[in-house]
């Protein structure tokens, strides 16, 4: 047998804790629901507000997972035309680098057909980035409407513009996933490299200062209206998004009525049973 060096045991470690991570949420889904099909009354549908950096795209990915719902990133869809350089990605991106919006008519019907076809979205949405105008917030309600599925949250990240720059500029992403990291904050295992794939991380042509101003800019004017149109619905929730993110994720489970699911389930006491956690 080769000997055992520091790397071997580290890299045990991490397997351990992301087979625990893995089984805890497998657990958290079965005690929840017993695997059942969701209703339309019981599944999740919301959306995730906040300004560019606020951490839409951090926490999305655990409520996907959480409640087994589709995350539909509007502003990954568009750049994903503009990786295609299809007619529409070639247009859009001059906008974006502008940090302006996109048509809400693009937006509705992107959103719309998505909806419609994505398998993912049977159990719910989560939807980031999107509405992003009072428009696309009553197209939105009235597609609902025609499904009888309305929105259960509206859910707003609320951070402090000065503390966005820092996010932004550092923020790297896995163009096919869409997973998120960031320079300082929270680094790849690898330099530049996905944890997942090993694929090369890019930084977004938008994410510098002075494109940011614009779309904070943007974001003042034309979505921050949105929040006061869910509130008004009785649907909206604040959450602080300037805690560390699993505060921030420890607030999104408040808001769902979700208590934290607590560290000693099964899957710790199996892992003890093998040997492999005291
Ligand atoms: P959004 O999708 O709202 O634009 P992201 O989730 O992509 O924002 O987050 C922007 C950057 O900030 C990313 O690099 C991410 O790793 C980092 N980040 C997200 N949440 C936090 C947090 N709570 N504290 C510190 N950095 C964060
Ligand atoms: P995001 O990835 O959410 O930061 O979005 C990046 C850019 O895509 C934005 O600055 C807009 O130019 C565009 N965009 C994304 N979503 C929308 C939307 N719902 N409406 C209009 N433009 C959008």
């Amino acid at each position: 047998m080769a000997p055992i060096r520091d790397d071997t045991v580290t890299d045990l470690k991490d397997l351990v804790a992301k087979l625990e991570i893995r089984v805890r949420q497998l657990e958290d889904r079965l005690g929840r629901d017993g695997a059942k099909p969701r209703t339309p009354s019981q599944s999740m549908r919301m959306i995730l507000m906040g300004p560019p950096g606020a951490g839409k795209g951090t926490q999305a990915p655990k409520i996907k997972d959480k409640y087994c719902v589709c995350h539909l990133a509007t502003g990954d869809m568009l750049r994903a035309q503009v990786a295609k350089k299809t007619a529409l990605g070639r247009e859009a991106k001059k906008i974006m680098d502008q940090g302006g919006l996109v048509s809400d008519d693009i937006m509705v019907n992107m959103i719309k057909s998505e909806l419609a076809t994505n398998q993912e979205c049977a159990n719910g949405f989560i939807l980031d980035g999107f509405p992003r105008t009072v428009a696309q917030a009553e197209r939105l309600d009235q597609m609902l409407k025609e499904q009888q599925q309305p929105l259960k949250h509206a859910v707003e990240l609320q951070i402090d513009d000065s503390l966005l720059v820092a996010r932004v500029t550092g923020r790297l992403i896995h163009p096919a996933s869409g997973r998120t990291y960031h320079k300082i904050f929270n680094p790849p295992k690898e330099h530049m490299k996905d944890d997942v794939t090993g694929e090369h991380l890019i930084q977004r042509t938008d994410d510098n200062a002075e494109t940011l101003k614009k779309r904070l800019g943007t974001y003042h004017a034309q979505t921050a209206p949105v929040v006061s149109y869910y509130q008004k619905k009785g649907i909206w929730s604040g959450v602080d998004a300037s805690q560390e993110p699993g505060a921030v994720w420890k607030s999104l489970l408040g808001v769902f009525g979700e208590e934290k699911p607590a560290h000693t389930g099964m899957g710790s006491s199996i892992l003890s049973k093998i040997g492999l956690k005291s």
